[in-house]
């Protein structure tokens, strides 16, 4: 039996087929929520399920002993998409977050020697559920029971640039999300992030991006990062990037591309070929259909600000909230049960995360069963 750690839906889910879920019943449903913003490609893309199965048949796990060819080529890929340099792959989001906060650690060790190694985060930040992303992350709710936490870490409050300049001399990296996903779909100043950056080159501090949920095409660009014009020391990606299979990783710039050495930080399955082909299909259905992200997003942001009990329609590309009337997660009870996946975040907000291949077809049926419900 499982353990009952998730709150889970009242449905079990047996298929999928572009943009849309079925249930056991046989009943169709929307996704406006891809997983979580993994299923960035839909469910079953034809040239996702030849690369995962021709892949699976060829070479499925050798370990990082040695070189292969989809962890390799997916690398080169990743750095010339991000601007930035050398890639460690991980298997998840806080694994990935972990890799950085270690990278940002040793890079500041190597350069200042030791005490300098605090790392600031902003408050709502989400950043994952180990011991040391759990401390990481700028959420009193998420503190309450594992003690001790992993030290080293202190919070800041979103869009204060002032709050950062008082800090104390210890800080080695500022490690933020450009959009705060699960702390409410809360999208951080442009002017604040490229003060944070300038800070970071005056103090010698990592400017460090979790992208987990924004990353890989989710707000209408490979990263968020290029949409406010700021280039981070290091990002790491996860969610989105091999369209369902569990993935993720670190990219590192110029200044700390070597700070990870042999023997420094290591994964068994970190790169498997497996996921690693899914993700180079995943960047290939996403080349072509990137450019709609955005306009996509707009268009059920302008569609969301006519339904009555939402307010506060906020987003980026297709990462979108909405604040509801009332409790979100009925909210979300009530569209599931008409027909159409959703997410909350934070404490009163409904979350969409679409498909980035939705189809406007899919979208506006989608629209209409949000219609109906809020109504
Ligand atoms: C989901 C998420 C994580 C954690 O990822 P997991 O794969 O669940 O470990 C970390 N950071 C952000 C911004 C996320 O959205």
């Amino acid at each position: 039996m499982l353990m009952d750690t998730y709150n889970r839906f009242d449905v079990t889910f047996t298929h999928g087929k572009d943009s849309k879920l079925y249930d056991e019943g046989g009943k169709e449903y929307i996704d406006f929520a891809s997983g979580i913003g993994v299923n960035s490609v839909g469910y079953g893309h034809p040239s996702w399920v030849k690369a995962v199965s021709e892949q699976s048949g060829t070479l499925a796990h050798v370990s990082n002993l040695y070189h292969t060819r989809p962890a390799a080529d997916l690398a080169a890929r990743l750095a010339k998409l991000s601007g930035l340099s050398n890639v460690f792959f991980s298997n998840s989001g806080a694994e990935a977050n972990e890799g950085m906060i270690k990278l940002a650690r040793k890079y500041s060790h190597d350069k200042y020697g030791a005490g300098r190694s605090t790392i600031v985060t902003l408050n709502q930040s989400f950043h994952g559920r180990t011991v040391t992303t759990l401390a990481a992350t700028g959420q009193d709710s998420f503190h309450k029971h594992f003690f001790p936490f992993t030290g080293g870490f202190v919070h800041a409050p979103a869009n204060d640039i002032n709050a950062l300049k008082t800090l104390s001399s210890d800080i080695c990296a500022v490690m933020l999300e450009v959009v705060q996903g699960e702390g409410g779909v809360l999208p951080v100043d442009t002017a604040y992030l490229k003060a944070v950056s300038d800070l970071c080159r005056e103090r010698g501090w990592l400017l460090l991006v979790d992208e987990v949920q924004t990353g890989i095409g989710r707000c209408g660009s490979w990263f968020a990062f290029q949409q406010a014009g700021i280039i981070p020391d290091a990002v790491t990606f996860a969610k989105g990037i091999a369209g369902g299979l569990p993935f993720g990783g670190l990219i590192a710039g110029e200044k700390c591309k070597d700070t990870l050495g042999r023997g420094d930080h290591a994964t068994t399955f970190g790169g498997n070929p497996v996921c690693a082909a899914a993700a180079m299909a995943t960047l290939d259905i996403l080349d072509d259909v990137l450019n709609d992200v955005k306009s996509k997003g707009e268009y059920i942001m302008s569609r969301l600000n006519e339904l009555p009990g939402l307010s506060d329609v906020r987003g980026m590309g297709l990462m979108i909230g909405a604040a509801v009337d009332g409790n979100p997660r009925e909210t979300v009870c009530k569209l599931l049960e008409a027909g159409l996946v959703t997410l909350t975040a934070g404490t009163n907000v409904i979350r969409l995360l679409p498909p980035l291949v939705i189809t406007y077809e899919e979208i506006d049926r989608g629209l209409e069963i949000m219609k109906e419900v809020l109504k």
